[in-house]
């Protein structure tokens, strides 16, 4: 079946990692690698996936292994998964195919007996696990009803079973799984797994995507990250064709994930160093929790009061988690997103894009998604002043992402509320 329906489920569209049908890499012909991951999704179960082919041969093991030959655990085929899948432990975000904690409960090399490849077709495969949990023999035997399946489940039945030999460990005498609830890799349980948000898998790529946008290229992420500035203006620009939206008072931020590591840079585009990226690590968090493999956006860290405004002052308590400001991230651009630049693409495609991103998350923790009005600047400030808000920005709805946006910021002739 290859990885057709992997890639059916996730739906890629551009990706850095392998999408299916890989060729074995050169050096690997002859090992094969097995891997057996505890799922706590809607229903915990095992993950027990055979290196063949060139993909991640998978079952899902609702009671997982067992190593007593009488016991016959139900083992339900499911679709091929890539091999970069075997070394992931972490989070796959709620919403998303597979969602839930994955934690890598065992892993090693496993060797068939006979041609893996026919006896896989015949349903009857017979192997020798060498991992740190489960070693000797087992086999994969699958189901067969009389006359047709009745249903997909039926068709998909096998069973994992242990073959006898002297890592034989009868049920009475414990359960492998109960006996070794902890990462392989990592020692830790579901829970701190669960807890920790470094690590995240994305398995639906469907929900933005960036290529239909107009004027979006196919790119590699780019080396220098420059945001652009904001001129000041004492009057905001008048006619059609501008959006405006409140001005944050706060930190300008660019975060840039790329493939699971974030990046921060301030914006005059420097990254930030380690520690105050470490004092800023519930932006990385939610940056990764977005449903892209490798993006920007540009925003502003800011400290909002409970009436909704921006508060400069009390940044810094809100990154401490004292004071009453809650801490937010509010972005506004994304220039680019999993394999396409969005530079040239208009501010409104831009924005939708990105809006889309924040809203389909299922942990946005600190991340806001900076909305806009378009039209009138005027009319704009004079709705502004009456809510109390100091200043406003107006970008061109036709802007690039780029030195010269042309983007100003206007003030609304109101203090700010302290
Ligand atoms: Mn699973």
């Amino acid at each position: 079946m290859g990885l057709s329906e992997y890639n059916r489920k996730r739906n890629f569209k551009v990706t850095s990692e392998p999408s299916g049908e890989a060729p074995v890499p050169p050096g690997r012909e002859g090992v094969r690698h097995f891997v057996i991951q505890k799922h706590a999704a809607s229903r915990l179960h095992y993950d027990f996936r055979l290196e063949l082919g060139g993909v991640l041969k998978s079952w899902s093991v609702p009671k997982g292994p067992s190593l007593d030959t009488r016991v016959k655990r139900l083992a339900v085929h499911v679709e091929d998964h890539p091999l970069a899948y075997a070394e992931f432990e972490g989070i796959i975000p709620k919403g998303e195919y597979g969602g839930g904690t994955v934690l890598l409960w065992d892993r090693g090399t496993w060797e068939p007996l006979g041609d893996p490849h026919q006896a896989y077709a015949a349903g009857n495969l017979k192997f020798h696990l060498k991992g740190e949990k489960l070693q000797g023999g087992f086999a994969l035997v699958k189901l067969r009803g009389r006359g047709a399946p009745r249903d997909k489940d039926q068709e998909r039945a096998w069973l994992l079973i242990k073959e006898r030999d002297a890592h034989v460990v009868p049920e009475e005498n414990g359960d492998v799984t109960e006996a070794r609830p902890e990462s392989v890799t990592t020692g830790r349980t579901l829970e701190e797994i669960a807890a920790d948000r470094s690590a995240v898998w994305h398995s639906n790529r469907d929900q933005v995507d960036a290529g239909g946008a107009p004027g979006a290229r196919v790119a590699s992420p780019p080396t220098r990250i420059r945001p652009p500035r904001f001129a000041s203006r004492t009057t905001p620009p008048r006619g059609d064709g501008w959006l405006h939206e409140m001005a944050i008072d706060g930190e300008r931020l660019v975060a840039r994930n790329g493939g699971g590591t974030v990046q921060l840079y301030a914006g005059s585009g420097t990254p930030l160093g380690a520690a105050a990226a470490r004092k800023r690590s519930a932006i990385a968090d939610a940056i990764r929790m977005l449903a892209a493999q490798t993006l920007i956006v540009d925003g502003v860290l800011a400290a909002m009061t409970p009436d909704g405004l921006s508060d400069d002052a009390a940044l810094p308590g809100a990154l401490a988690g004292t004071g009453k400001a809650a801490l937010a991230y509010l972005v506004f651009d994304l220039p680019y997103l999993d394999g396409y630049d969005l530079t040239r693409v208009p501010l409104p495609a831009r924005k939708k894009l990105l809006a889309e991103l924040v809203r389909a998350s299922s942990e946005p923790g600190p991340l806001r998604f900076l909305d806009h009005v378009a039209g009138d600047g005027a009319a704009f400030q004079r709705e502004a002043r009456r809510l109390g808000i100091a200043a406003m920005v107006s970008r061109r709805a036709a802007s690039l992402y780029g030195a010269r946006a042309g983007w100003v910021r206007t003030p609304c002739g109101v203090s700010a509320k302290r």
